[in-house]
């Protein structure tokens, strides 16, 4: 088997591991969720990713549960998204609790009914202030879902977490894309959600950054 499913936010880390998914991978699928984030609007850029790199099937899925969970800035209109950078040594508040388990969790579930061998996940090496983009937890992650797999139980081989960012940083990421014909003024990354983008949050300022020169 040569088959993924992809994590798709419709960032440039995602649309980055996709394009470089279609390049090493016979079938790619995507998968995007609906979990009340406040920058919901991306899920419009991951569908046109979606269908520009031509994968077997774009899965939505809605996980309505995190909308009643309080005090992350990304679910809780409550409270803002800061300007600046992350701090230093704590999780970001912009952090969702326990979304990457639930992501590969639910990723799983499709790789095991549609017998795909590997889950790709985006994150990289300055991800490292949220706990669950960590290697320990993606190893971890990886442990779990074959210890828990109808297809490792069956069939007898392993499904892989597949996340070739970890080593990387944002700007290693995005060179990688430009060779990959990204197309990164297709992606969206701010956390407010506002369109244009807001261009102070973290991630408005990470990505500005990391595409300098790539994208104008
Ligand atoms: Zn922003």
């Amino acid at each position: 088997m040569n088959k993924v499913i992809v994590l798709l936010s419709g960032g440039m880390d995602s649309a980055t591991l996709l394009w470089l998914a279609k390049r090493d991978f016979n079938k790619v699928w995507a998968i995007s969720f609906d979990y009340g984030q406040r920058h919901r609007v991306e899920l419009k850029y991951a569908k046109e990713l979606a269908s520009i790199a031509g994968v077997e099937e774009h899965i939505i899925v809605d996980t309505p549960i995190y909308r009643s969970i309080k005090g992350s800035a990304l679910i809780d209109e409550s409270v803002d998204v800061p300007s600046g950078e992350y701090p230093e040594n704590e999780p970001p508040i912009t952090t969702v609790p326990m979304r990457n388990l639930n992501f590969l969790a639910i990723a799983a579930a499709f790789a095991d009914a549609y017998e795909i061998d590997h889950i790709g996940i985006g994150v990289h090496a300055l991800d490292t202030p949220y706990p669950d983009c960590r290697p320990e937890f993606i190893t971890s992650a990886e442990a779990a879902i074959n210890a828990g797999s109808v297809l490792t139980a069956k069939r007898k081989l392993r499904i892989h977490v597949w996340a070739p960012f970890l080593g990387m940083t944002k700007r290693d990421i995005a060179l990688l894309g430009k060779e990959l014909g990204v197309p990164y003024e297709k992606t969206y990354s701010c956390y407010r959600g506002t369109e244009p983008p807001c261009g102070e949050c973290p991630t408005c300022r990470q990505r500005k950054e990391a595409l300098k020169g790539i994208l104008p």
